[in-house]
């Protein structure tokens, strides 16, 4: 039996296949769940049709069933799960604390692309939802491995869009509504959301919900800072040869690389992992890969 203190889950969204960068991810929220005694489940975000490359979401489950990384719960996939965002803009809307918006990225380009008020001279056929940002809308939150991280949502993000003029569900609506819909207590993933964090948890007081408990992983970096799957430097993990790069995930999440030499199956190597994982270890810094040679 799992222990309901602790439900984890890795979420990606299907624009390719997993990357190194992916597979920390989906590791490292992996140990931490089992580390707490756990589930851990798999969402695919795929709610952005245009960046959703068909095969995608199909090619990474399969690879992490090929890590031994299964999900304990049902996979779900937000392309399927349109009613319950609606559900939740419904509430919001009644509330005042959304509203439709018209205005374009050029009409905000003058504006840093930051909504504070519209500035729409034509009505649009399907306007945008915004939630409502006053001033004053300053979040923090202790990550479990950053520390204190602390937003002024409203000077730097605005009123933010929960479902887009094109008709699709913003991932910051989607992604707030699943966890809470899936029992989720706590939320693992990369650092390039941790900027995510303070508008998802505005949007939680919008809509009474608790916040899930937050830690944020390094990223994997090229030398010149970027990440590394966006670079194009990094080839995808390859699902037929599981154990090196999971050695290396163990690795680049600051564990010791000998406590799980010798494993020679998926199996013994997790078990063993959750065995020898400490969560003290991990790294609270980005890690910058050099290329070989
Ligand atoms: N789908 C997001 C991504 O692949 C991750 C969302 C999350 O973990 O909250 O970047």
């Amino acid at each position: 039996m799992f222990n309901s203190a602790y439900r984890g889950r890795f979420a990606p969204s299907p624009t390719g296949p997993l990357h190194p960068g992916s597979l920390l991810a989906a590791l490292g929220s992996w140990l931490l769940a089992r580390h707490a005694g756990g589930a851990w489940g798999i969402r695919i975000e795929d709610v952005d049709p245009p960046r959703t490359v068909p095969g995608a979401s199909a090619g990474q489950l399969a690879t992490l069933q090929a890590f031994g990384l299964d999900s304990d719960f049902p996979v779900v996939h937000q392309s399927q799960r349109g009613a319950l965002y609606q559900a939740a803009i419904d509430r919001l809307l009644a509330q005042n604390l959304a509203f439709a918006c018209h205005c374009s990225r050029s009409e905000l380009a003058g504006q840093h692309g930051i909504h504070h008020h519209c500035v729409a001279h034509a009505e649009r056929p399907t306007p945008a939802i915004r939630l409502r940002v006053p001033p004053g809308s300053v979040v923090g939150f202790v990550d479990g491995l950053r520390g204190e991280v602390s937003q002024d949502v409203h000077a730097e993000v605005g009123d933010f869009v929960l479902r887009r003029a094109d008709g699709c569900w913003a991932y910051q609506l989607a992604v707030v509504v699943d966890d809470h819909a899936q029992g989720i207590t706590d939320v693992v993933r990369g650092a390039d959301l941790l900027d995510s964090t303070p508008r998802q948890m505005l949007l939680q007081q919008a809509l009474g919900l608790p916040p899930p408990r937050y830690l944020h992983l390094p990223l994997l970096l090229d030398a010149q800072g970027h990440k590394l799957s966006k670079s194009g430097a990094a080839a995808p993990v390859d699902p037929a040869a599981p154990l090196p790069a999971l050695q290396q995930a163990w690795a680049w999440l600051g564990q010791e690389p000998a406590a799980l030499a010798g494993c020679a199956t998926i199996s013994q190597w997790l078990e063993r992992a959750v065995a020898h994982f400490d969560p003290a270890r991990l790294p609270p810094q980005d890690i910058v890969i050099t290329p070989l040679g």
